[in-house]
């Protein structure tokens, strides 16, 4: 069976290509463009799943970033519940779950990332769950629920970013939480030891349980349903449900097989050009080359938005390289951490404000030059590191650490 369509092909219809579709119609493509996606839903927002969404506080219509009608008025075709199972550059063509072949001018690869296994027995247990996808918070809502009914404790492996928001929202309920972390810190990969401290303290101070340098080693069931976690060191802790956030790995077997260049993600440039003429990515499975040959991987909606953008200049034959200061955010209770710039490397810190008021900065140096800036419930400051960090102008440690003196006059100079 095939279907000769030509046009733009987009592979997942998450942020990144719902943004690469409507970049291509908003830059003026007038051809067919077609978004695929596995997933039975319309394009939804990920980063509430692990926040309103599981706490229960927004409706299925917050959580949709487009309904199928928004992107038909675009004439952007959607297809849910279809996966591409090929890629043929040389033929210009995909493969699709149903065997249909579907050709293409121009294709961007879109395709996200999957959770890490966590590689131990008993790990495939009924209530030991990853999330990624609004099915995978549906049956963590159902297990909460479980576990608040029978009075069982949740144990979250992970001390990063989607673990702690877990834990945050179980806790929300009133459920008892035990986060197990490998590492001797939270967030260790992205925050800086101060604010790791002050994330652990936040954590403890809401009743979570906290247990770093914790190796798992094997999932406890009765009847095919988790009963508990045990570490290498003998400990056991009960649990009614096992959050399992450990990383994500990029999306790129469909990329690798087409013989795309792939290293623990789909290689692009600024551009989001792929190695293959006519292929573009963007998003969570991307790795970036940067400048120095290196290759950075980022997972945030900022990242997914403005290389889909990127992406779908591409494909239209301009030139619009992603450069910009990265951001991100996390809310855990009633705080809101922002993130601009990229802080590893950094040999130098100083605090705008107080950590013990909960609204604060912590400004990250490498050699004299601020690199990226971390804020706590204090949006003025990201807003304003983000414009910093564009600029490349760097305020002293001093100028940093003293509240009076007016960091944004540094950008008239
Ligand atoms: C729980 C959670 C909380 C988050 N919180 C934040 C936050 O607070 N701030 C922030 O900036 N970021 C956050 N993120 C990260 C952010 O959501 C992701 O970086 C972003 O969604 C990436 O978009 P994407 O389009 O690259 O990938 P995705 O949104 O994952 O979309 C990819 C889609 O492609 C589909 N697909 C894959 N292979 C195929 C195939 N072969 N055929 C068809 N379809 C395919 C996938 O099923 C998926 O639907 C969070 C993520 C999660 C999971």
């Amino acid at each position: 069976m095939s279907n000769a369509a030509q046009g733009m092909v987009i592979i997942g219809a998450g942020q990144a290509g719902v943004q690469v579709s409507e970049s291509l119609r908003a830059g003026g493509y007038a051809g067919a463009i077609t978004l695929l996606g596995d997933e039975p839903h319309p394009p939804y927002h990920r980063p509430p799943l692990s926040k309103a969404w599981l706490a229960g506080e927004i409706d299925a219509a917050q959580l949709t970033m487009r309904a199928p009608e928004a992107l038909a008025r675009k004439n952007i075709t959607l297809r849910t519940g279809v996966k591409v199972s090929a890629i043929d550059t040389a033929a210009r063509t995909v493969t699709l779950s149903d065997g249909s072949v579907l050709a293409y001018d121009g294709l961007a690869l879109a395709t996200g990332a999957t959770p890490r296994a966590l590689p131990v027995p008993g790990a495939d247990a009924d209530g030991v769950l990853a999330l990624r996808t609004r099915d995978d918070a549906s049956a963590i809502v159902s297990h909460l629920q479980y576990c608040d009914e029978k009075g069982l404790p949740v144990v979250v492996i992970g001390g990063g970013f989607i673990g702690l928001e877990v834990a945050a929202t179980a806790r929300k309920r009133g459920l008892a939480v035990t986060v197990l972390e490998a590492a001797p810190r939270l967030l260790g990969r992205v925050l800086a030891p101060l604010l790791s401290d002050w994330y652990a303290q936040l954590h403890t101070d809401h009743g979570v349980g906290i247990v770093f340098n914790a190796q798992v080693s094997a999932i406890d069931s009765k009847d095919g349903h988790v009963t508990a976690v045990t570490t290498a060191d003998g400990r056991r802790f009960p649990a009614g449900l096992v959050i399992v956030g450990i990383g994500v790995t990029a999306n790129d077997s469909l990329a690798k097989a087409a013989g795309i260049e792939c290293d623990r993600g789909i290689v692009v440039d600024a551009c989001a050009h792929t190695s293959v003429p006519g292929v573009v990515a963007a998003g969570d499975c991307t790795a970036r080359r940067l400048p120095d040959g290196s290759l950075l991987r980022l997972e945030s909606v900022q990242n997914a938005s403005e290389q889909g953008r990127s992406a779908a200049a591409a494909l239209l034959g301009q030139e619009r390289s992603f450069v910009a200061t990265p951001w991100f955010w996390s809310d855990q209770y009633d705080k809101k951490l922002q993130m601009a710039g990229l802080s590893s490397g950094a040999d130098h810190w100083a605090v705008r404000g107080t950590l013990a008021s909960g609204a604060f900065s912590v400004f990250h140096f490498r050699g004299g030059k601020l690199i990226a800036v971390d804020s706590v419930n204090a949006s003025k400051d990201h807003l304003l590191a983000r414009k910093l960090l564009d600029a490349g102008v760097s305020p002293t440690l001093a100028q940093t650490a003293d509240t009076t003196f007016d960091l944004a006059g540094l950008l008239e100079k």
